[in-house]
This record gives C-alpha cells, sequence and structure tokens, in this order.
C-alpha cells in the first residue's frame, strides 16, 4: 500500500450502516484536526502563521465554537483578524477595489482545517481503489455499503485509476452500489409520500420515518454536527 493511512478505519466505516462511509470518515480526520488546532497547534509557530494565512471557514468556526477551548479559538482567530486588517488597505482607485474586493471574498472561504482535511481524504480515496485492488474480501465490503454521498462519490471516480487492473471491476462496483442505493433511497421516499394517503395510515412507515435526513446525507454530505 503506497499510503500510510489506518486502512482498518475504511474497512471498519465501509461496514457501517450509514449513507456515507466516507462521510464518517472524513468527520473523524475534521474531528482530529480541530482538536489539533485548538491545542497543541495554538502555541506552534507554523501553524499560527497557516491560521493567519488561511484562517477558519464558517462551518469550521461555528464547529469550533461549540467546542470547550473558547481562549484557543480567540487567540487562533485574533491571529486571523490581525491578518486581515493588514490586507484590508484603502484603495482610492476603482480598478484596485475589484482586485481587492475579490481577495477579501477568497479570504472569508479560505479554512486551514478543510485544505488539511482534503489532503488526507485524497489519500483514503486512493487507499479505498488500493485496497479493492489488493484485498478481494474488500471487494465484498464496498458492494454491501449503502453508496456514498454525491461528493465522495464524485471523488472515488476521480481516483480510480489506484484501483490498477482491476479499474473497471471498481468502476462497475461503485456505479452499481451508488445507483441501487439511490433507487432504494428513493422508493423510501415514495413510502414516505404514499404514507400521507389515508388508505396507507394504519401502515407502518418504517425506515421511511428517517428518508429526508439521509437523503440529505446522500445528495450533500453529512451534516456537520
Ligand atoms: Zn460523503
Ligand atoms: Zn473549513
Amino acid at each position: 500500500m503506497a499510503y500510510h493511512i489506518e486502512t482498518g478505519l475504511i474497512k471498519e466505516k465501509f461496514k457501517t450502516d450509514c449513507e456515507c462511509p466516507l462521510c464518517e470518515i472524513q468527520k473523524i480526520v475534521e474531528d482530529g484536526l480541530m482538536h489539533e488546532f485548538l491545542n497543541d497547534a495554538v502555541m506552534e509557530d507554523d501553524s499560527r502563521i497557516l491560521v493567519a494565512q488561511k484562517g477558519f471557514c464558517a462551518k469550521h468556526f461555528d464547529l469550533m465554537l461549540k467546542r470547550p477551548n473558547k481562549l484557543s479559538l480567540a487567540l487562533q482567530v485574533n491571529t486571523r483578524t490581525n491578518a486581515i486588517l493588514k490586507g484590508l488597505t484603502f484603495e482610492p482607485s476603482i480598478k484596485k477595489a475589484k482586485k481587492l474586493a475579490d481577495a477579501i471574498d477568497t479570504a472569508h472561504k479560505s479554512c486551514v482545517i478543510c485544505d488539511f482535511a482534503e489532503e488526507s481524504m485524497e489519500k483514503y480515496y486512493k487507499t479505498v481503489a488500493e485496497l479493492f485492488l489488493c484485498e478481494p474480501t474488500f471487494r465484498d465490503t464496498l458492494k454491501n455499503t449503502k453508496g456514498f454521498c454525491l461528493h465522495h462519490y464524485a471523488e472515488l471516480l476521480r481516483y480510480a485509476g489506484f484501483s490498477g487492473k482491476y479499474a473497471k471491476e471498481y468502476l462497475a462496483a461503485l456505479y452499481k452500489t451508488q445507483t441501487e442505493n439511490l433507487k432504494r433511497l428513493q422508493g423510501e421516499l415514495k413510502w414516505f409520500c404514499d404514507k400521507h394517503d389515508y388508505r396507507n395510515a394504519d401502515k407502518p412507515l418504517g425506515s421511511s420515518e428517517t428518508a429526508l435526513q439521509r437523503t440529505r446525507t446522500k445528495l450533500y454530505g453529512k451534516k456537520p454536527e
């Protein structure tokens, strides 16, 4: 395996009953990064420089705000606002003001956590493909998942080349799992709708009760919490 990441986590999450095992992994990756940036990284110069340059996106700011380390967050955000203040130069020319506007618009979206998470997740996408190539039992594990959210499905397709000589089989397995599970979810949504017909009032709602919440995960990824 070319990428030394925890294959155990992949195998565990791919056996979890969920709409996207990669969202489960990404949550663990992001939680770890947020923990790091609110603890040891607060005092590290390299990390403070990165925080000054990129800061945090709104999603990760909100998630860290929910955590108890308010002092750490305040220190990090103070570092970032210092950098932002330096960038807010006075521009008397319209042309330069427009250029500055673009820079400001990028500034509030950049995020050190997102960037590190993306770097880690790339390794997971590659390793999933490699596991499919190297471990026959993992092929069944993948085929038995409930598919992926659209973003993670796209990423698996993007890195499918890492399944080497099994690429065709890997792509076929991904396609089959994804489409079958979208149809399964569609069926659950349909029953959710049909259940509102008075003739179905006595019938059980079953798994359709959570169909909308799970569709959220399927279409947009797991809701941040
Ligand atoms: Zn996902
Ligand atoms: Zn972020």
